[in-house]
């Protein structure tokens, strides 16, 4: 397979790892802001490394990383959506990386990628290539959105900004009609790529904007819930044979799951297949750690190479909670994809590879109902 070698690499992670130990890595950062953030570094803990300011604004709890002097625009328009301006700035950055003059081949167009109906409606006039109107005006639409979505939300803000950021992908309609996020494999990756971008690149403080709430599929009938909904197994456990590799990494320690054709891109949620407990991290290779939670706890879990996640250390999560976004964090270059261990009951809370308490996921996840159809 052409990722075979992109996911060995894992690997070789997890060997390097093996001699450091499991520890929080604290993350240098140029600019303006590293006072600030240094200061902030408990949401490095909770695994976000803090975004480096690039240019732009620098506003004391406002957005970061909005270029070309757009900060109060992008600040205005999330007001006046009632979304957090991380996650305007974020969605604004996915539709067009901030190019006014951007198309797309069905007729998308401006820096808020406007349909031409929708601009007739939202634009009051304006050029739709301006972003002193395009911007305001994507400010509107997101209003319109959320006050179509928002009896669905409840009292739940956070559930009201996901319902907002569907409605913009897949229509109000699909999201009135499944009374949440749509179980569309493209939605829920809009989603959850948005609110990872809004974290990791323009919340200074890396503030998750809605980490840890309850993912909005179908969880299945089995006991547990596969990890990563809608991905396919790509790699299993144990010996392999890859030409270039030493021989201590011909041995996987994990399993490999992957949402289909989804590159180096944000993939989709990773939950919790069942209740757990965080108890730690793995910055470098972006691994959240875990116990199954309950009197007796039985398993430990790793789920890696995410590019952030919204938990924290201590942290008991539901069966169903997002845990992070699909990812490809770690020291090699790899395809984006879910690397799940599991621990032997007894483990410690955190575990590393190759003390001899990694065992095959594979049964477990099969016996439990949590094996992707
Ligand atoms: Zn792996």
């Amino acid at each position: 397979m052409e990722e075979d070698e992109s996911k060995d690499s894992s690997v070789l992670v997890f060997a390097a790892l093996a001699l450091v130990g499991v520890v929080a890595v604290s993350v240098p950062v140029a600019g303006v802001a590293s006072l600030a953030l240094v200061s902030d570094m408990q949401a490095s803990a909770g695994g976000c490394t803090p975004a480096t300011v690039v240019s732009g604004e620098d506003s004391e709890d406002g957005v970061i990383n909005v270029p070309n002097g757009w900060g109060p625009l992008v600040e205005e328009a999330a007001k006046t959506a009632g979304l957090p301006v991380s996650v305007a700035a974020a969605q604004l950055k996915q539709e067009s990386n901030w190019e006014p003059r951007a198309g797309s081949s069905a007729g998308a167009q401006g820096i808020a990628q406007f349909m031409p109906d929708t601009w007739a409606a939202y634009g009051e006039g304006g050029d739709v290539t301006d972003p002193e109107d395009a911007i305001p005006a994507y400010g509107r639409y997101m209003a319109a959105l959320r006050n179509e979505v928002k009896p669905l939300a409840g009292d739940d803000a956070d559930q009201l900004v996901r319902l907002t950021l569907a409605a913009y992908n897949a229509g109000p309609g699909a999201v009135a009609q499944h009374k949440g996020v749509p179980p569309f494999a493209e939605t829920q990756r809009y989603v959850e790529a948005i609110l990872d971008g809004g974290q990791v690149e323009f919340s200074a403080g890396c503030e998750a904007p809605t980490g840890g709430k309850a993912w909005d599929g179908d969880l299945g009938d089995g006991e547990w819930s596969a990890p990563l909904p809608g991905g396919k197994f790509t790699s299993g456990y144990g010996r392999r044979n890859v030409p270039g590799l030493p021989e201590w990494a011909q041995n996987h320690v994990g399993l490999d799951f992957a949402t289909p054709g989804v590159g180096s891109r944000p993939g989709g949620p990773v939950i919790a297949p069942t209740d757990l407990r965080i108890t730690g991290f793995n910055e470098t290779d972006g691994c959240v750690i875990a116990k199954e939670d309950g009197d007796d706890p039985d398993f430990g879990f790793a789920f890696c190479h995410l590019n952030s996640w919204g938990v924290k250390k201590g942290q008991k999560l539901t069966r169903g909670d997002v845990i992070g976004v699909e990812g490809n964090r770690g020291q090699f270059g790899m395809s984006t994809h879910l690397h799940i261990e599991i621990y032997k009951p007894g483990a410690p809370d955190v575990v590393f590879p190759y003390q001899g308490f990694n065992i095959d996921p594979e049964p477990i996840l099969r016996e439990k109902g949590a094996w992707p159809q």
